[in-house]
Formats: C-alpha cells, sequence, structure tokens
C-alpha cells in the first residue's frame, strides 16, 4: 500500500519522489484556518495536511510526528493531532512552511520554519512496532528545472550567484563587517525562499577592497563614500552614467550571470541603487546588474529588494500592495504584516501587480537579463 501522509491544498497526495513542499507567499495569517474539515480544501497553493490511516473503527484520532531536518540532522519537531475523520482515515489541519521567527510565531504549530533544501519527514506508529514513515524536500533538486507558474510544487531550487564587495572607508576599514552581511544574506534567502530561489555566494567572506580609482579626468578630491555616491549626478543615471558609476563598473568580475553588490558607507539620497539592465542605455553591459548599498542605512530587506530589481529588470511599480517586498521604501522590521511578500499572493492578484514576479525572476536567475 502506498504511503500518501502529506496532502496537497486539494487534498491530493504528494509525491516526494517528484514533488516538493514550498515556502508560503501568503501573508502568514491569511488563509491558514486554525481547524479544518476532512473534506475542505485550501486556496494557499504551497499549504499542506498530513493524513493518517486509522488502525481500526474505533480510533478517531492519530499523533504524528513532524521533523524538520537539514544536514541530515533535526532542527525541530512537532506533534500533531490528527481528528477529522471520514472513513478509514483522519486529518489534520492545514500547515504552512515559513520562514523567519516573525511569521513563525504568528499561527502556533500550523507554521513550520525551514530553508530551502531542507527535508521533512512525517511518521506515526500504526500498531505497535509498526511505524508508517514519509519524507519530502523543501524545493526540489537545483539539477531539476521547472518552472511552472501553477504547481509550485514542481519547482527545484534556483540559485543566483552574488559577489559581496565591501569599499573601505576614509579610515581605511571595511564600511561593513562580515557578521552584518551575513545577516543580509540570510534575510534576503528567507525573502527569495518564497520564489525557490536562493543566494550562492562567490566567496565566503566579504571581498573588501579600495574606493574604485577615479577617472584620470576628474579633478576633484579622492572618492571615499563616506559622504556620497554617484558624484552628484542624481539624474540620468545610465543614460549619462557618473564617474561613480563607470567606477563601479570596472570594479566587477567578469562573470555576466554573477550580481556585484557594493557596500559603500553613504549613498545621496537613497538606501541602496540597483542597476537592472533594462534602464541601461549605454550600450555597455557592464552597467548592468549590480547593486550599491549605503552600509549606514541598509535595512533587514535591502538585499532582497534590489535583487528583485535585477531578476524582474524593472523600477517600482504602480499600485505596489502594501505587503510587497519590492514596495519601496522597505520595512525596517520583519513583522508579519511588513513589507515581505513576492507574488504570487492574494494582494497580488487583487492589485493585478507582481502575481507573475515568481516566474520571472526564476527565469531570470541563474541567467541574467
Ligand atoms: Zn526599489
Amino acid at each position: 500500500m502506498p504511503v500518501e501522509i502529506i496532502r496537497k491544498n486539494d487534498n491530493s497526495a504528494y509525491d516526494p519522489n517528484s514533488e516538493a513542499l514550498g515556502v508560503s507567499n501568503y501573508v502568514t495569517n491569511n488563509e491558514l484556518p486554525a481547524t479544518s474539515q476532512f473534506g475542505d480544501t485550501n486556496p494557499d497553493p504551497e499549504n499542506f495536511r498530513l493524513q493518517a490511516r486509522v488502525p481500526n473503527a474505533t480510533t478517531n484520532s492519530v499523533q504524528m510526528k513532524l521533523e524538520v531536518k537539514r544536514d541530515g540532522a533535526v532542527v525541530s519537531t512537532t506533534n500533531y493531532t490528527l481528528d477529522k475523520k471520514d472513513g478509514d482515515f483522519v486529518r489534520g489541519p492545514f500547515l504552512r512552511l515559513v520562514t523567519d521567527t516573525n511569521d513563525d510565531a504568528e499561527s502556533g504549530d500550523q507554521t513550520i520554519l525551514v530553508k530551502l533544501g531542507d527535508k521533512i519527514k512525517v511518521s506515526y506508529d500504526i500498531a505497535a512496532g509498526s511505524k508508517v514513515e514519509q519524507e519530502i524536500q523543501v524545493g526540489r533538486p537545483a539539477s531539476e528545472s521547472n518552472n511552472e507558474p501553477d504547481k509550485p510544487w514542481k519547482h527545484d531550487i534556483r540559485e543566483v550567484k552574488v559577489r559581496i564587495v565591501a569599499v573601505k572607508d576614509a579610515a581605511g576599514n571595511a564600511c561593513i563587517t562580515d557578521a552584518k552581511v551575513n545577516e543580509l544574506v540570510n534575510n534576503a534567502n528567507e525573502r527569495l525562499a518564497q520564489s525557490g530561489i536562493r543566494l550562492k555566494r562567490t566567496q565566503d567572506t566579504v571581498e573588501v577592497i579600495e574606493p574604485p580609482s577615479k577617472p584620470a579626468d576628474d579633478v576633484g578630491p579622492a572618492y571615499t563614500y563616506d559622504q556620497n555616491y554617484r558624484d552628484g549626478h542624481i539624474s540620468g543615471h545610465l543614460t549619462s552614467p557618473s564617474e561613480d558609476e563607470i567606477a563601479f563598473s570596472l570594479s566587477k568580475d567578469g562573470d555576466s550571470n554573477s550580481i556585484d553588490i557594493f557596500f559603500v558607507k553613504h549613498i545621496v539620497p537613497a538606501v541602496a541603487i540597483a542597476y537592472y539592465s533594462s534602464q541601461n542605455k549605454t550600450g555597455n553591459p557592464a552597467l548592468s546588474n549590480f547593486i550599491v548599498i549605503s552600509s549606514d542605512a541598509v535595512r533587514p530587506f535591502t538585499v532582497a529588494h534590489e535583487i528583485m530589481h535585477i531578476l524582474l529588470n524593472q523600477g517600482h511599480r504602480n499600485l505596489e500592495p502594501s505587503t510587497a517586498l519590492f514596495y519601496s521604501p522597505t520595512s525596517q522590521f520583519k513583522t508579519t504584516a511588513g513589507k515581505k511578500r513576492i507574488g504570487p499572493y492574494p494582494q497580488s492578484k487583487t492589485n493585478n501587480v507582481g502575481d507573475d514576479d515568481t516566474t520571472t525572476m526564476r527565469a531570470n536567475a541563474e541567467t541574467l537579463p
């Protein structure tokens, strides 16, 4: 008899050999009812629930153990009571995978904290000494390739290559610490997991560089970037790039499929600037696909938001939902209601903005626009 414990939002069985669980794009307290009847379905395509076969007709509930495994080790264990019965089977409430502790705190045991690549193992004892179990990954292996918009359970993990550089400040120190960069990368991975995307750093630690050399014909003071970036040329960038922009483009690595992220001490007037390719009118591809971030103003979701600009290859949009990661300015905190979500989710459909974002970003993640 096949073991079909893990069920989709329509109650059909997952096939762990060809399908995976996915991180939800929904606002965490939306469409996650505390209880659901046996036959209830759920609108979130990434919600799932557990089902067990009862050992005999008089049994009305089953205890199921769910473990999250990371690199072979169990990182969390939760027990669920499955007590919505029909015939020989019982089902539990709908469950949802989330990626940060704010979302995980939202709905008790119904939210499960994960990273892409984790494995979810579920098991119960159908009789003394007779265990039934099933295991499924979060995201299909990166070696596969599937981007069907309506089948997130088929999506492979896509990896965006990023090179992270810290420009020295006027005192000669890196303008941002490795620890802070690690935190920002972790925050970005939390957000991008909604689209089955994670960052792949080209180096384990931050590369520290001198401020890029100024052009020979620039008679001003040496660049430090403690006070300014873009050389005062606020308008017209990438139609007529500023000397700063040219200098940074020359500091990129040679890989056209990696995003170079430069931290400087300070940018006027923004927190960060993403140089996505559709705004590059110079004919010089080196002026595309890099990001400059102000280390003294960076916010939790800045890296993920700027990567969205690169992968969507566009600027801000009208009617962006207030819960969208692509909304500007980004949230200061990771609260559940914050600007965290990537389409598709109900608000992207309502506003008709961003519903295709996961599809577009996945298509561009490994071969940049
Ligand atoms: Zn932006």
